[in-house]
Protein backbone atom coordinates (compact mmCIF):
# COMPACT_ATOMS: atom_id res chain seq x y z
CA UNK A 1 0.00 0.00 0.00
CA UNK A 2 1.08 3.38 -0.80
CA UNK A 3 2.48 5.58 2.46
CA UNK A 4 0.13 8.55 3.14
CA UNK A 5 1.65 11.53 2.23
CA UNK A 6 1.46 14.81 4.30
CA UNK A 7 1.41 17.76 1.97
CA UNK A 8 1.29 21.11 3.61
CA UNK A 9 0.82 24.91 1.79
CA UNK A 10 1.55 27.99 2.96
CA UNK A 11 -1.08 30.56 1.79
CA UNK A 12 -4.36 29.92 1.63
CA UNK A 13 -6.08 32.23 -1.16
CA UNK A 14 -5.60 31.69 -4.91
CA UNK A 15 -2.82 29.49 -5.40
CA UNK A 16 -2.73 27.52 -1.95
CA UNK A 17 -6.24 26.64 -2.22
CA UNK A 18 -6.13 25.62 -5.45
CA UNK A 19 -3.39 23.32 -4.53
CA UNK A 20 -5.47 21.61 -1.89
CA UNK A 21 -8.49 21.27 -3.69
CA UNK A 22 -6.46 19.38 -6.54
CA UNK A 23 -4.42 17.14 -4.38
CA UNK A 24 -7.70 16.51 -2.36
CA UNK A 25 -9.09 15.56 -5.78
CA UNK A 26 -6.04 13.18 -6.79
CA UNK A 27 -5.82 11.55 -3.61
CA UNK A 28 -8.29 11.17 -0.95
CA UNK A 29 -5.97 9.80 1.91
CA UNK A 30 -3.68 12.40 2.00
CA UNK A 31 -3.04 14.99 4.77
CA UNK A 32 -3.44 18.50 3.54
CA UNK A 33 -2.63 21.30 5.83
CA UNK A 34 -2.97 25.07 4.60
CA UNK A 35 -1.52 27.38 6.90
CA UNK A 36 -3.14 31.22 6.18
CA UNK A 37 -1.91 34.04 8.43
CA UNK A 38 -4.99 36.08 7.77
CA UNK A 39 -8.10 35.28 8.97
CA UNK A 40 -9.44 34.30 5.85
CA UNK A 41 -9.00 31.46 3.00
CA UNK A 42 -10.36 31.35 -0.31
CA UNK A 43 -11.48 35.25 -0.82
CA UNK A 44 -12.39 36.82 -3.91
CA UNK A 45 -8.45 39.09 -4.10
CA UNK A 46 -9.98 40.13 -7.55
CA UNK A 47 -13.81 41.10 -6.73
CA UNK A 48 -12.42 43.57 -3.33
CA UNK A 49 -12.53 46.72 -5.14
CA UNK A 50 -16.23 46.02 -5.70
CA UNK A 51 -16.80 46.07 -2.31
CA UNK A 52 -16.19 49.87 -2.14
CA UNK A 53 -19.30 50.86 -4.10
CA UNK A 54 -21.49 48.47 -2.68
CA UNK A 55 -21.82 46.26 -5.83
CA UNK A 56 -20.74 43.40 -3.63
CA UNK A 57 -22.86 44.29 -0.39
CA UNK A 58 -21.56 42.32 1.66
CA UNK A 59 -17.63 41.17 2.99
CA UNK A 60 -18.87 37.70 3.74
CA UNK A 61 -19.66 37.54 0.28
CA UNK A 62 -16.07 38.10 -0.91
CA UNK A 63 -14.97 35.01 0.93
CA UNK A 64 -16.14 32.01 -0.93
CA UNK A 65 -15.25 29.29 1.93
CA UNK A 66 -14.65 28.98 5.63
CA UNK A 67 -12.11 26.26 6.88
CA UNK A 68 -15.22 24.20 8.61
CA UNK A 69 -16.44 23.95 4.67
CA UNK A 70 -12.75 22.76 3.46
CA UNK A 71 -12.52 20.45 6.96
CA UNK A 72 -16.14 19.16 6.06
CA UNK A 73 -16.56 18.84 2.10
CA UNK A 74 -12.79 18.10 1.53
CA UNK A 75 -11.29 17.22 4.29
CA UNK A 76 -8.49 19.79 4.19
CA UNK A 77 -7.04 21.16 7.25
CA UNK A 78 -7.08 25.05 6.53
CA UNK A 79 -5.66 26.80 9.35
CA UNK A 80 -6.10 30.56 9.19
CA UNK A 81 -4.00 33.24 11.78
CA UNK A 82 -1.18 30.70 10.97
CA UNK A 83 1.96 32.14 9.86
CA UNK A 84 4.40 30.22 8.81
CA UNK A 85 7.65 31.92 10.02
CA UNK A 86 10.23 29.49 9.08
CA UNK A 87 10.86 26.32 7.15
CA UNK A 88 13.26 23.72 8.09
CA UNK A 89 14.27 22.21 4.54
CA UNK A 90 16.97 19.70 5.91
CA UNK A 91 14.31 18.27 8.71
CA UNK A 92 11.28 19.17 6.82
CA UNK A 93 9.44 20.79 8.91
CA UNK A 94 7.53 24.15 9.46
CA UNK A 95 7.65 26.58 12.75
CA UNK A 96 3.79 28.33 12.33
CA UNK A 97 2.85 30.91 15.16
CA UNK A 98 -0.31 31.60 15.85
CA UNK A 99 -1.20 35.33 15.15
CA UNK A 100 -3.57 36.09 17.86
CA UNK A 101 -2.10 34.31 20.97
CA UNK A 102 1.83 34.19 19.48
CA UNK A 103 1.80 30.16 20.95
CA UNK A 104 4.48 28.55 18.31
CA UNK A 105 3.54 24.66 16.68
CA UNK A 106 5.98 22.59 14.41
CA UNK A 107 4.64 20.75 11.64
CA UNK A 108 6.42 18.08 9.64
CA UNK A 109 5.89 18.18 5.86
CA UNK A 110 6.37 15.38 3.23
CA UNK A 111 5.92 17.89 0.67
CA UNK A 112 5.42 21.57 0.89
CA UNK A 113 4.08 24.46 -1.71
CA UNK A 114 4.50 27.81 -1.35
CA UNK A 115 2.13 30.33 -2.40
CA UNK A 116 2.32 33.34 -0.34
CA UNK A 117 1.53 35.47 -3.01
CA UNK A 118 2.66 39.03 -3.11
CA UNK A 119 2.97 42.46 -1.21
CA UNK A 120 1.70 46.20 -2.11
CA UNK A 121 4.49 48.36 -2.66
CA UNK A 122 4.69 50.82 0.06
CA UNK A 123 8.23 52.84 -0.21
CA UNK A 124 9.63 54.55 2.26
CA UNK A 125 10.74 57.09 0.91
CA UNK A 126 7.29 58.70 0.54
CA UNK A 127 6.81 60.56 3.88
CA UNK A 128 3.75 60.45 5.48
CA UNK A 129 3.31 56.97 3.68
CA UNK A 130 2.77 55.56 7.32
CA UNK A 131 -0.10 57.59 8.40
CA UNK A 132 -3.46 56.24 9.44
CA UNK A 133 -5.36 57.21 6.23
CA UNK A 134 -2.76 55.29 3.95
CA UNK A 135 -4.09 52.07 2.48
CA UNK A 136 -3.39 49.49 0.40
CA UNK A 137 -5.58 46.34 -0.97
CA UNK A 138 -4.36 43.03 -0.74
CA UNK A 139 -7.19 41.32 1.37
CA UNK A 140 -10.58 41.24 3.14
CA UNK A 141 -9.37 43.16 5.88
CA UNK A 142 -7.51 45.82 3.73
CA UNK A 143 -11.07 46.81 1.95
CA UNK A 144 -13.24 46.39 5.05
CA UNK A 145 -10.66 48.92 6.63
CA UNK A 146 -10.96 51.56 3.70
CA UNK A 147 -14.79 51.13 4.04
CA UNK A 148 -14.79 51.76 7.42
CA UNK A 149 -12.23 54.74 7.55
CA UNK A 150 -14.60 56.65 4.62
CA UNK A 151 -17.44 56.19 7.01
CA UNK A 152 -16.23 56.83 10.39
CA UNK A 153 -14.26 59.92 8.92
CA UNK A 154 -17.00 61.68 6.46
CA UNK A 155 -14.52 61.02 3.68
CA UNK A 156 -14.83 63.10 0.89
CA UNK A 157 -11.43 63.09 -1.23
CA UNK A 158 -9.87 59.98 -2.46
CA UNK A 159 -6.35 59.94 -3.52
CA UNK A 160 -5.57 56.60 -5.76
CA UNK A 161 -1.84 56.07 -6.43
CA UNK A 162 -1.17 53.52 -9.37
CA UNK A 163 -2.84 53.22 -12.64
CA UNK A 164 -2.72 49.65 -13.13
CA UNK A 165 -5.83 47.62 -12.83
CA UNK A 166 -5.99 47.53 -8.83
CA UNK A 167 -5.70 51.58 -8.36
CA UNK A 168 -8.31 51.61 -11.68
CA UNK A 169 -10.80 49.43 -10.03
CA UNK A 170 -10.16 51.36 -7.06
CA UNK A 171 -10.95 54.53 -8.90
CA UNK A 172 -13.89 53.43 -10.00
CA UNK A 173 -15.61 52.32 -6.85
CA UNK A 174 -14.55 55.22 -4.40
CA UNK A 175 -16.25 57.33 -7.20
CA UNK A 176 -19.13 55.63 -7.99
CA UNK A 177 -19.62 55.50 -3.76
CA UNK A 178 -19.80 59.06 -4.68
CA UNK A 179 -16.36 60.51 -3.78
CA UNK A 180 -14.21 63.18 -5.66
CA UNK A 181 -11.42 61.31 -6.85
CA UNK A 182 -7.90 61.98 -7.95
CA UNK A 183 -5.86 59.08 -9.49
CA UNK A 184 -2.05 59.60 -9.95
CA UNK A 185 0.38 57.50 -11.68
CA UNK A 186 3.89 58.03 -12.08
CA UNK A 187 4.25 56.35 -15.93
CA UNK A 188 2.89 59.18 -18.99
CA UNK A 189 -0.09 56.23 -19.00
CA UNK A 190 -2.32 54.27 -17.12
CA UNK A 191 -2.63 50.48 -17.78
CA UNK A 192 1.29 49.42 -18.92
CA UNK A 193 0.18 46.74 -20.92
CA UNK A 194 -1.45 48.47 -23.12
CA UNK A 195 -0.15 50.95 -25.74
CA UNK A 196 0.09 54.33 -25.19
CA UNK A 197 -2.31 55.04 -28.51
CA UNK A 198 -4.80 52.81 -27.21
CA UNK A 199 -4.72 54.38 -23.37
CA UNK A 200 -5.67 57.34 -24.50
CA UNK A 201 -9.11 56.61 -24.73
CA UNK A 202 -9.19 55.12 -21.14
CA UNK A 203 -7.80 58.29 -20.22
CA UNK A 204 -10.73 60.11 -21.84
CA UNK A 205 -13.07 58.07 -20.11
CA UNK A 206 -11.38 58.75 -16.66
CA UNK A 207 -11.30 62.43 -16.92
CA UNK A 208 -15.43 62.27 -18.73
CA UNK A 209 -16.06 60.61 -15.50
CA UNK A 210 -15.10 63.12 -13.30
CA UNK A 211 -12.04 61.99 -11.56
CA UNK A 212 -9.15 64.07 -11.94
CA UNK A 213 -6.14 62.13 -13.87
CA UNK A 214 -2.16 63.13 -13.00
CA UNK A 215 0.13 60.97 -15.33
CA UNK A 216 3.32 61.87 -15.18
CA UNK A 217 3.75 62.57 -11.48
CA UNK A 218 5.01 60.49 -8.48
CA UNK A 219 3.86 61.18 -5.29
CA UNK A 220 6.79 62.33 -2.89
CA UNK A 221 4.70 63.84 0.45
CA UNK A 222 1.59 62.51 2.17
CA UNK A 223 -0.23 64.83 4.34
CA UNK A 224 -3.18 64.67 6.35
CA UNK A 225 -5.70 66.04 4.04
CA UNK A 226 -3.37 66.48 1.15
CA UNK A 227 -0.83 64.84 -1.07
CA UNK A 228 2.47 66.34 -2.56
CA UNK A 229 3.72 65.10 -6.42
CA UNK A 230 7.14 65.46 -7.73
CA UNK A 231 6.16 68.51 -9.95
CA UNK A 232 4.75 70.47 -7.08
CA UNK A 233 1.22 69.85 -7.44
CA UNK A 234 -0.90 69.81 -4.16
CA UNK A 235 -4.11 67.19 -4.17
CA UNK A 236 -6.57 67.43 -1.43
CA UNK A 237 -7.20 63.40 0.00
CA UNK A 238 -8.30 62.61 3.28
CA UNK A 239 -7.42 58.66 2.62
CA UNK A 240 -4.77 57.94 0.08
CA UNK A 241 -5.01 54.41 -1.53
CA UNK A 242 -1.83 53.30 -2.73
CA UNK A 243 -1.84 50.63 -5.68
CA UNK A 244 2.14 51.38 -7.34
CA UNK A 245 2.65 47.57 -7.98
CA UNK A 246 3.41 44.46 -5.86
CA UNK A 247 6.61 42.54 -4.87
CA UNK A 248 6.58 38.65 -4.56
CA UNK A 249 6.83 37.61 -0.88
CA UNK A 250 10.01 35.79 -0.75
CA UNK A 251 11.57 36.22 2.60
CA UNK A 252 10.40 32.80 4.05
CA UNK A 253 11.75 31.28 0.96
CA UNK A 254 15.26 33.04 0.78
CA UNK A 255 15.53 32.25 4.54
CA UNK A 256 15.33 28.30 4.24
CA UNK A 257 17.31 28.79 1.58
CA UNK A 258 15.34 28.75 -1.70
CA UNK A 259 16.55 30.32 -5.27
CA UNK A 260 15.02 33.44 -6.58
CA UNK A 261 15.32 34.18 -10.42
CA UNK A 262 16.36 37.44 -11.98
CA UNK A 263 13.31 38.94 -11.72
CA UNK A 264 13.86 38.54 -7.37
CA UNK A 265 10.67 36.26 -7.40
CA UNK A 266 11.34 32.21 -6.58
CA UNK A 267 12.93 30.16 -9.85
CA UNK A 268 11.16 27.16 -10.20
CA UNK A 269 11.23 24.28 -12.79
CA UNK A 270 9.26 23.37 -15.69
CA UNK A 271 6.82 21.75 -12.71
CA UNK A 272 7.20 24.51 -10.38
CA UNK A 273 9.74 22.82 -7.87
CA UNK A 274 12.16 24.69 -6.40
CA UNK A 275 15.73 24.34 -6.02
CA UNK A 276 14.73 22.42 -2.71
CA UNK A 277 14.07 19.14 -2.23
CA UNK A 278 10.49 18.43 -2.13
CA UNK A 279 9.54 22.32 -2.39
CA UNK A 280 6.79 23.40 -4.84
CA UNK A 281 6.29 27.08 -5.20
CA UNK A 282 3.01 28.82 -7.42
CA UNK A 283 1.73 31.90 -7.89
CA UNK A 284 2.31 35.69 -7.75
CA UNK A 285 5.69 34.98 -5.54
CA UNK A 286 7.49 33.08 -8.51
CA UNK A 287 8.89 33.89 -11.80
CA UNK A 288 7.26 31.91 -15.05
CA UNK A 289 8.42 31.31 -18.53
CA UNK A 290 7.00 34.22 -21.15
CA UNK A 291 6.17 31.88 -24.01
CA UNK A 292 6.91 35.04 -26.31
CA UNK A 293 10.04 36.73 -24.74
CA UNK A 294 11.49 33.09 -24.26
CA UNK A 295 12.23 34.60 -21.06
CA UNK A 296 11.17 34.79 -17.37
CA UNK A 297 8.96 37.15 -16.03
CA UNK A 298 6.70 38.29 -12.76
CA UNK A 299 3.01 37.70 -13.71
CA UNK A 300 0.51 38.57 -11.22
CA UNK A 301 -2.86 37.06 -12.29
CA UNK A 302 -4.73 34.31 -10.84
CA UNK A 303 -5.78 32.19 -13.73
CA UNK A 304 -1.78 31.62 -14.00
CA UNK A 305 -1.30 30.75 -10.22
CA UNK A 306 -4.93 28.37 -10.57
CA UNK A 307 -2.86 26.78 -13.46
CA UNK A 308 0.16 26.52 -11.87
CA UNK A 309 -1.70 25.02 -9.11
CA UNK A 310 -3.16 22.38 -10.56
CA UNK A 311 0.23 21.98 -12.68
CA UNK A 312 2.08 21.30 -9.57
CA UNK A 313 0.05 19.60 -7.70
CA UNK A 314 -0.73 16.81 -10.76
CA UNK A 315 3.33 16.73 -10.88
CA UNK A 316 3.01 15.19 -7.24
CA UNK A 317 0.97 12.61 -8.26
CA UNK A 318 3.30 11.55 -11.16
CA UNK A 319 0.84 12.74 -13.79
CA UNK A 320 2.67 14.59 -17.01
CA UNK A 321 2.48 18.43 -16.95
CA UNK A 322 3.28 20.20 -19.97
CA UNK A 323 4.24 24.28 -19.55
CA UNK A 324 4.32 25.97 -22.13
CA UNK A 325 4.71 28.85 -20.30
CA UNK A 326 2.37 32.12 -19.78
CA UNK A 327 1.21 34.99 -22.56
CA UNK A 328 0.01 37.31 -19.93
CA UNK A 329 -4.00 38.04 -20.94
CA UNK A 330 -6.12 40.89 -18.79
CA UNK A 331 -9.00 42.38 -18.52
CA UNK A 332 -10.50 45.27 -16.66
CA UNK A 333 -13.37 47.97 -16.82
CA UNK A 334 -13.06 51.42 -16.53
CA UNK A 335 -16.90 53.03 -15.81
CA UNK A 336 -18.48 52.45 -19.21
CA UNK A 337 -15.06 51.07 -20.94
CA UNK A 338 -14.15 47.32 -21.40
CA UNK A 339 -10.26 46.78 -21.62
CA UNK A 340 -8.33 43.69 -22.44
CA UNK A 341 -4.78 42.71 -23.63
CA UNK A 342 -2.80 39.95 -24.73
CA UNK A 343 0.68 38.88 -25.41
CA UNK A 344 3.26 41.21 -25.99
CA UNK A 345 2.46 45.39 -26.06
CA UNK A 346 4.40 47.84 -28.01
CA UNK A 347 6.89 48.24 -25.61
CA UNK A 348 7.72 44.84 -25.26
CA UNK A 349 8.77 44.10 -28.76
CA UNK A 350 10.79 47.48 -28.61
CA UNK A 351 12.64 46.26 -25.51
CA UNK A 352 13.58 42.96 -26.37
CA UNK A 353 14.21 43.63 -30.29
CA UNK A 354 11.41 41.96 -31.72
CA UNK A 355 10.53 43.15 -34.86
CA UNK A 356 6.78 43.81 -35.14
CA UNK A 357 3.93 46.08 -36.81
CA UNK A 358 0.61 46.72 -35.74
CA UNK A 359 -2.68 47.63 -36.89
CA UNK A 360 -5.36 49.64 -34.94
CA UNK A 361 -8.87 49.40 -36.51
CA UNK A 362 -12.46 50.36 -35.19
CA UNK A 363 -15.03 47.93 -35.84
CA UNK A 364 -18.43 48.05 -34.59
CA UNK A 365 -18.98 45.22 -31.95
CA UNK A 366 -22.47 44.64 -33.57
CA UNK A 367 -24.48 45.30 -36.85
CA UNK A 368 -24.29 48.74 -36.13
CA UNK A 369 -28.19 48.92 -36.52
CA UNK A 370 -28.31 47.22 -33.47
CA UNK A 371 -29.59 50.00 -31.03
CA UNK A 372 -26.66 49.48 -28.45
CA UNK A 373 -23.89 48.80 -31.05
CA UNK A 374 -20.76 50.31 -29.97
CA UNK A 375 -17.21 51.48 -31.63
CA UNK A 376 -14.17 48.85 -30.62
CA UNK A 377 -10.80 50.11 -30.68
CA UNK A 378 -8.74 46.91 -31.81
CA UNK A 379 -5.06 47.05 -31.84
CA UNK A 380 -3.27 43.79 -33.03
CA UNK A 381 0.55 43.39 -32.69
CA UNK A 382 2.35 40.69 -35.35
CA UNK A 383 5.72 39.88 -36.31
CA UNK A 384 7.51 41.29 -38.83
CA UNK A 385 7.83 39.48 -41.65
CA UNK A 386 6.20 36.67 -40.31
CA UNK A 387 2.78 37.51 -39.32
CA UNK A 388 2.50 35.47 -36.46
CA UNK A 389 0.26 37.13 -34.04
CA UNK A 390 2.37 38.41 -31.04
CA UNK A 391 -0.36 40.59 -28.92
CA UNK A 392 -4.15 41.94 -28.92
CA UNK A 393 -5.31 44.84 -27.09
CA UNK A 394 -9.10 46.38 -27.24
CA UNK A 395 -10.98 48.74 -25.47
CA UNK A 396 -14.85 49.70 -26.38
CA UNK A 397 -17.84 49.69 -24.28
CA UNK A 398 -18.77 46.39 -26.08
CA UNK A 399 -17.38 42.98 -25.24
CA UNK A 400 -14.07 43.58 -25.95
CA UNK A 401 -12.30 40.69 -23.97
CA UNK A 402 -14.28 37.90 -25.79
CA UNK A 403 -11.97 39.30 -28.99
CA UNK A 404 -8.83 39.52 -26.78
CA UNK A 405 -9.44 35.78 -25.66
CA UNK A 406 -9.78 34.43 -28.70
CA UNK A 407 -6.16 36.33 -29.74
CA UNK A 408 -5.30 34.70 -26.68
CA UNK A 409 -5.72 31.52 -28.04
CA UNK A 410 -4.48 31.62 -31.24
CA UNK A 411 -1.33 33.70 -30.02
CA UNK A 412 -0.61 30.20 -27.86
CA UNK A 413 -1.14 28.00 -30.84
CA UNK A 414 1.16 30.21 -32.37
CA UNK A 415 -1.36 31.18 -35.38
CA UNK A 416 -0.36 33.72 -38.00
CA UNK A 417 -2.15 36.71 -39.08
CA UNK A 418 -3.83 34.78 -42.16
CA UNK A 419 -5.33 32.20 -39.60
CA UNK A 420 -7.20 34.70 -37.89
CA UNK A 421 -8.47 36.20 -40.95
CA UNK A 422 -9.84 32.62 -41.71
CA UNK A 423 -10.74 31.92 -38.31
CA UNK A 424 -14.67 30.99 -38.30
CA UNK A 425 -16.30 32.62 -35.57
CA UNK A 426 -20.07 32.95 -34.36
CA UNK A 427 -22.08 35.25 -35.82
CA UNK A 428 -25.52 36.76 -35.19
CA UNK A 429 -25.90 40.73 -35.76
CA UNK A 430 -26.32 40.72 -31.82
CA UNK A 431 -23.01 39.09 -31.40
CA UNK A 432 -20.86 40.21 -33.80
CA UNK A 433 -20.59 41.43 -37.52
CA UNK A 434 -20.50 38.50 -39.99
CA UNK A 435 -16.57 39.60 -40.24
CA UNK A 436 -15.86 40.36 -36.62
CA UNK A 437 -13.15 42.60 -35.79
CA UNK A 438 -10.70 40.06 -35.48
CA UNK A 439 -10.90 38.86 -39.19
CA UNK A 440 -10.84 42.67 -40.15
CA UNK A 441 -8.11 43.61 -38.04
CA UNK A 442 -6.51 40.20 -39.67
CA UNK A 443 -7.06 41.51 -43.02
CA UNK A 444 -5.71 44.74 -42.86
CA UNK A 445 -2.89 43.79 -40.94
CA UNK A 446 -2.41 41.41 -44.35
CA UNK A 447 -2.62 44.34 -46.98
CA UNK A 448 -0.03 45.76 -44.70
CA UNK A 449 2.33 43.31 -44.26
CA UNK A 450 1.78 42.53 -48.17
CA UNK A 451 2.57 46.14 -49.25
CA UNK A 452 -0.97 45.84 -50.75
CA UNK A 453 -1.65 49.63 -48.91
CA UNK A 454 -0.15 51.62 -46.39
CA UNK A 455 -1.01 53.39 -43.53
CA UNK A 456 0.01 55.95 -40.95
CA UNK A 457 -0.70 55.57 -37.37
CA UNK A 458 -2.89 58.20 -35.08
CA UNK A 459 -0.11 59.35 -33.37
CA UNK A 460 1.99 60.53 -36.00
CA UNK A 461 -1.23 63.02 -36.92
CA UNK A 462 -0.11 66.02 -35.05
CA UNK A 463 3.53 65.87 -37.12
CA UNK A 464 1.57 65.89 -40.36
CA UNK A 465 -1.07 68.54 -39.39
CA UNK A 466 2.39 70.57 -38.59
CA UNK A 467 3.97 70.13 -41.32
CA UNK A 468 1.02 70.87 -43.56
CA UNK A 469 0.98 67.92 -45.26
CA UNK A 470 -2.32 66.92 -47.02
CA UNK A 471 -4.81 65.46 -44.94
CA UNK A 472 -8.21 64.70 -46.76
CA UNK A 473 -11.64 63.99 -45.37
CA UNK A 474 -13.84 61.41 -46.73
CA UNK A 475 -16.90 61.80 -44.61
CA UNK A 476 -19.96 63.78 -45.93
CA UNK A 477 -20.59 67.30 -44.60
CA UNK A 478 -23.10 66.79 -41.83
CA UNK A 479 -19.92 64.56 -40.07
CA UNK A 480 -17.26 67.01 -40.78
CA UNK A 481 -19.01 69.85 -39.15
CA UNK A 482 -19.21 68.21 -36.15
CA UNK A 483 -15.26 68.23 -35.94
CA UNK A 484 -12.51 67.72 -38.42
CA UNK A 485 -8.55 67.99 -38.49
CA UNK A 486 -7.27 72.11 -39.02
CA UNK A 487 -6.38 72.66 -42.60
CA UNK A 488 -7.83 68.97 -43.92
CA UNK A 489 -9.26 69.04 -47.69
CA UNK A 490 -12.87 67.68 -47.17
CA UNK A 491 -13.31 65.61 -50.25
CA UNK A 492 -16.41 63.31 -49.29
CA UNK A 493 -16.04 59.94 -50.70
CA UNK A 494 -19.78 60.47 -52.17
CA UNK A 495 -17.90 62.84 -54.55
CA UNK A 496 -14.23 62.03 -54.88
CA UNK A 497 -14.34 61.23 -58.16
CA UNK A 498 -16.04 64.02 -59.50
CA UNK A 499 -13.21 65.64 -57.52
CA UNK A 500 -9.96 64.02 -58.83
CA UNK A 501 -8.41 67.48 -59.66
CA UNK A 502 -8.70 68.66 -55.88
CA UNK A 503 -6.12 65.83 -55.26
CA UNK A 504 -2.57 66.07 -55.73
CA UNK A 505 -0.61 63.50 -57.69
CA UNK A 506 2.81 65.20 -56.48
CA UNK A 507 2.54 64.92 -52.88
CA UNK A 508 1.56 62.21 -49.91
CA UNK A 509 -1.98 62.13 -49.63
CA UNK A 510 -3.80 60.75 -46.13
CA UNK A 511 -7.03 59.86 -46.05
CA UNK A 512 -9.34 59.40 -43.42
CA UNK A 513 -12.92 58.82 -42.04
CA UNK A 514 -14.85 58.04 -39.22
CA UNK A 515 -13.17 55.05 -38.42
CA UNK A 516 -11.44 53.62 -41.22
CA UNK A 517 -13.67 51.86 -43.53
CA UNK A 518 -14.63 54.57 -46.17
CA UNK A 519 -11.27 56.06 -45.86
CA UNK A 520 -9.20 52.30 -46.67
CA UNK A 521 -11.95 52.50 -49.47
CA UNK A 522 -11.12 55.52 -51.19
CA UNK A 523 -7.20 54.71 -51.12
CA UNK A 524 -7.75 51.50 -52.81
CA UNK A 525 -9.65 53.06 -55.40
CA UNK A 526 -6.97 56.14 -55.94
CA UNK A 527 -4.22 54.05 -56.25
CA UNK A 528 -5.92 52.66 -59.16
CA UNK A 529 -6.46 55.80 -60.37
CA UNK A 530 -2.90 56.69 -60.20
CA UNK A 531 -1.97 57.84 -56.99
CA UNK A 532 1.04 56.13 -55.84
CA UNK A 533 1.25 57.60 -52.42
CA UNK A 534 -1.41 57.64 -51.03
CA UNK A 535 -1.89 56.51 -46.99
CA UNK A 536 -4.86 55.55 -44.23
CA UNK A 537 -4.70 57.03 -41.22
CA UNK A 538 -5.85 54.47 -39.02
CA UNK A 539 -8.02 55.14 -36.35
CA UNK A 540 -9.40 57.35 -38.81
CA UNK A 541 -11.28 60.89 -37.08
CA UNK A 542 -12.84 58.64 -33.99
CA UNK A 543 -9.17 57.33 -33.20
CA UNK A 544 -7.50 60.84 -33.73
CA UNK A 545 -9.93 62.20 -31.41
CA UNK A 546 -9.29 60.23 -28.85
CA UNK A 547 -5.42 59.74 -29.15
CA UNK A 548 -5.16 63.90 -28.78
CA UNK A 549 -8.02 64.85 -26.21
CA UNK A 550 -6.03 63.44 -22.91
CA UNK A 551 -2.85 65.15 -23.89
CA UNK A 552 -4.52 68.46 -25.07
CA UNK A 553 -5.86 68.93 -21.83
CA UNK A 554 -2.70 67.76 -20.14
CA UNK A 555 -0.54 69.97 -21.98
CA UNK A 556 -2.79 73.01 -22.36
CA UNK A 557 -1.79 72.65 -26.03
CA UNK A 558 -3.45 74.19 -29.53
CA UNK A 559 -5.57 70.63 -30.28
CA UNK A 560 -5.36 69.82 -34.43
CA UNK A 561 -9.44 69.11 -34.47
CA UNK A 562 -11.89 72.27 -34.59
CA UNK A 563 -13.38 69.53 -32.38
CA UNK A 564 -13.52 66.21 -30.61
CA UNK A 565 -16.22 63.64 -31.99
CA UNK A 566 -16.37 60.35 -29.20
CA UNK A 567 -19.66 59.60 -31.61
P1 LIG B 1 -2.68 35.23 -2.86
O1 LIG B 1 -3.97 34.90 -3.48
O2 LIG B 1 -2.43 36.66 -2.53
O3 LIG B 1 -2.53 34.36 -1.55
C1 LIG B 1 -1.36 34.41 -0.76
C2 LIG B 1 -1.75 34.21 0.68
O4 LIG B 1 -0.61 33.74 1.37
C3 LIG B 1 -2.15 35.51 1.37
O5 LIG B 1 -3.47 35.46 1.85
C4 LIG B 1 -1.14 35.66 2.51
O6 LIG B 1 -1.71 36.17 3.68
C5 LIG B 1 -0.67 34.24 2.70
N1 LIG B 1 0.69 34.15 3.28
C6 LIG B 1 1.80 34.81 2.86
N2 LIG B 1 2.86 34.45 3.61
C7 LIG B 1 2.39 33.56 4.51
C8 LIG B 1 3.02 32.84 5.58
N3 LIG B 1 4.31 32.97 5.85
N4 LIG B 1 2.23 32.04 6.31
C9 LIG B 1 0.92 31.87 6.04
N5 LIG B 1 0.28 32.54 5.07
C10 LIG B 1 1.02 33.35 4.31
N6 LIG B 1 -5.86 38.79 -10.94
C11 LIG B 1 -6.54 38.55 -12.09
O7 LIG B 1 -6.17 37.67 -12.86
N7 LIG B 1 -7.65 39.29 -12.40
C12 LIG B 1 -8.13 40.27 -11.59
O8 LIG B 1 -9.14 40.91 -11.89
C13 LIG B 1 -7.43 40.53 -10.39
N8 LIG B 1 -7.85 41.50 -9.54
C14 LIG B 1 -7.18 41.69 -8.37
C15 LIG B 1 -7.64 42.69 -7.50
C16 LIG B 1 -6.98 42.91 -6.31
C17 LIG B 1 -7.48 43.98 -5.39
C18 LIG B 1 -5.85 42.11 -5.94
C19 LIG B 1 -5.15 42.34 -4.64
C20 LIG B 1 -5.38 41.14 -6.81
C21 LIG B 1 -6.04 40.93 -8.02
N9 LIG B 1 -5.59 39.96 -8.93
C22 LIG B 1 -6.28 39.74 -10.10
C23 LIG B 1 -4.37 39.19 -8.67
C24 LIG B 1 -4.67 37.82 -8.10
O9 LIG B 1 -5.51 37.97 -7.00
C25 LIG B 1 -3.36 37.16 -7.72
O10 LIG B 1 -2.59 36.99 -8.88
C26 LIG B 1 -3.58 35.79 -7.07
O11 LIG B 1 -4.38 35.92 -5.93
C27 LIG B 1 -2.22 35.18 -6.70
O12 LIG B 1 -2.42 34.01 -5.96
P2 LIG B 1 -1.39 33.60 -4.83
O13 LIG B 1 -1.90 32.34 -4.23
O14 LIG B 1 -0.03 33.64 -5.36
O15 LIG B 1 -1.46 34.76 -3.76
Amino acid sequence: MMSKKRVCIIGGVAGGASVAARIRRLDEHADIIMFEKGPHVSFSNCALPFYLSGMIDDSDKLVLMQPDTFLKRYHIDARVHHEVVKIDAEQQILHIKHVLTGEMIQEPYDTLYLSPGAKPIMPKNISGIEKDHVFSVRNVVDIKAIDSYIKEHDVKHAAVVGGGYIGLEIMENLKERGLEVTLIEAANQVMRPIDFDMVQIVHQEIVSKGVELVVGEAVCAIHNDHLLTNQGKSIQAEIVIMAIGVLPEVALAVDAGIKLGKTGAIEVDHNFKTNLKNIYAVGDAIEVHHALLHKTTRLTLAGPAQRQARAAADHLYGRVVKNKGFIGSSSVKVFDMNIASTGLNANQCLENDIRFDSVYIIASDKVSIIPDAKPMHLKLLYEVPTGKILGCQAVGKGDVVKRVDVAAAMITMDAHIDDLKDLELCYSPLFSTAKDPLNHAALVALNVINGEYKEVKVSEVRDLVSKGAFIMDVRESHEYEQGHIKGSHHIPMSVFRERLKDIPKDQPVYIHCRSGQRSYNVVRALMQLGYHDVYNISGSFLGISYYEYYMDQKLSRDPIVTQYNFN
